[in-house]
């Protein structure tokens, strides 16, 4: 298999530590609002990675965190809470903020058929203490790690003190720039908020490992003690301690959107290695953004930072978004306005018309064409390159295999692309419908041409046009 890997910049032979099995640590939402659709598309694409490897045979030990404490707007130091400051917006405590959230999180998997960390559809309704099992894990259960963390840090000679914070020394770990390609001088200190840093801190790039309960935080409601007094953990130091604490010092692989890559994951391979001696993660996978058709970063005040429910409100499926943003490559901009997506449904609905224009009563009757099967494997092993993988199946249903066979390798390929054929071939032509096309061809036999036609309005109701054919009646989603 090939990936692309963010440190070397270059699609490499990806090989697991061990053989026949791959530990993933994916960085997990900021469970402050709704995700909105960039931070869905990040999901998409680290499910078709986790489904993929699961189609190719390997066991996947992955992990996803849930940032509930220290993530800072606009990731810098300085910034607010955004946990916090959401909490004081909604009148309600930081941790209720957090369940509150964690539940829309398990919700937008589920609807959009992604699996969790565990490699389940996990119902949203689950108790949350249960989460742990499925290897959704939170910040605020790992702040002892994250503590023991510093401290090999600071043993190492990593770290300085302030009044305000414990800070990493960036000067202290010289290949800081490797994973962004950044020359770390041009970060200019306090750029956004001057009055508010911290005086003692030596160079801008330093990053907080240690907030103390002082000054701008003197009222932070989440804090623990901790050998530097009163405080609460920076950003970067939640997914070093977790990742290194649920998969080991080294790891396979380590997922997260582009954006992360010059502060948040910078900051955590320095902080690895500080401790290690060494990285921890093999392969750095990113996913690009979502653009919009000016370039706009996403965000509410612009309004474009669209949910899920802001999208099944405009009339599109989940399954809809699912298919728009897997039909191009995790490394492949995006773009995302209403036209596009509209466009993704109609395609979706297009394949899943031609899946039933084949005729087949009985889904699981047919075999696997192995011939494909190893072709859609090679499209995953390219760097999960699930536009030739739709091409194939394009192929497929054009060809002149059996069509009992051609719907049975289909619907075994959305073991990966998770679009949920089968489940819409069975709902969409519901008993009901069946009933009305029976009673508009005995119509038609009759040659009561009126009442087929009033059978066929009914049907388009239920969101289906009739098409009578030499074959007989055909159906297409409307
Ligand atoms: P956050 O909740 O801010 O920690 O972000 C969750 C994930 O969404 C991270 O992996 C981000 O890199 C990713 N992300 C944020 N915005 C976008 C976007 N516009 N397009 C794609 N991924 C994004
Ligand atoms: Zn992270």
């Amino acid at each position: 298999m090939k990936l692309y890997n963010s440190l070397t910049k270059q699609i490499e032979d990806f090989k697991p530590l061990k053989e026949g099995e791959v530990s993933i640590y994916s960085c997990g939402p900021t469970v402050y609002s709704d995700m909105h659709v960039g931070n869905l598309r990040a999901y998409a694409e680290w499910d078709i990675l986790h489904r993929s490897l699961l189609y190719l045979g390997y066991d996947v030990n992955r992990v996803m965190n849930f940032t509930d404490v220290g993530h800072m707007s606009d990731d810098d130091d300085f910034g607010e809470d955004k946990l916090e400051e959401s909490a004081s917006k909604q009148g309600i405590d930081p941790f209720e903020i957090a369940n509150k959230y964690i539940r829309s999180v398990l919700s937008d998997f589920y609807k959009l058929n992604y699996l969790s960390p565990s490699g389940e559809l996990l119902d949203p309704e689950i108790d949350l203490e249960e989460l742990k099992k499925h290897n959704w894990v939170r910040a605020t259960d790992y702040i002892d790690e994250m503590i023991d963390f510093i401290k090999k840090l600071e043993a190492n000679g990593y770290t300085y003190e302030t009044e305000q914070a414990v800070y990493f020394d960036v000067m202290k770990y010289e290949d800081y720039g490797k994973l962004c390609g950044q020359d770390l001088r041009e970060k200019e200190v306090g750029v956004r908020d001057e009055g508010e840093v911290d005086e003692e801190k030596r160079n801008p790039a330093d990053f907080v490992l240690w907030m103390k309960k002082v000054g701008k935080y003197k009222n932070h409601i989440m804090s623990w003690n901790s050998p530097w007094g009163e405080g609460f953990p920076g950003w970067h130091i939640e997914c070093s301690a977790m990742s290194s604490n649920l998969l080991g010092e080294k790891f396979d692989i380590h997922t997260g959107g582009v954006d992360l890559i010059p502060v948040h994951h910078s900051n955590e391979r320095a902080q690895n290695c500080g401790v290690y001696g060494h990285d921890s993660v093999r392969y750095w996978l990113h996913n690009e953004f979502i653009r919009t058709p000016k370039d706009e970063k996403l965000s509410k005040s612009r309004g474009n930072a669209l949910t899920l429910e802001d999208i099944i409100d405009g009339g599109i499926e989940p399954m809809d978004l699912r298919f728009h943003y897997i039909s191009v490559n995790y490394r492949t901009p995006l773009q995302f306005n209403w036209e596009v997506l509209e466009k993704s449904r109609r395609d979706r609905i297009s394949l899943l018309n031609r899946i039933r224009d084949l005729d087949v009563e009985d889904y699981s009757s047919g075999e696997l064409l192995e011939d494909y099967v190893e072709k859609f494997k090679d499209c995953l092993r390219d760097n999960l390159n699930i536009s030739s993988a739709l091409a194939l199946i394009s192929d497929l249903l054009k060809s002149d295999e059996k069509c009992e066979d051609i719907v049975k390798t289909i619907l075994d390929f959305d073991r990966v692309l998770g679009l949920r054929i089968y489940e819409s071939l069975q709902e969409d032509v519901s008993e009901e419908v069946k009933k009305l096309l029976e009673e508009r061809k005995k119509a038609r036999e009759e040659k009561d041409f009126e009442q087929s036609d009033t059978l066929r309005d009914e049907i388009a109701k239920h969101g289906f046009k009739v098409m009578d054919t030499p074959e007989g009646q055909k159906l297409e989603k409307i």
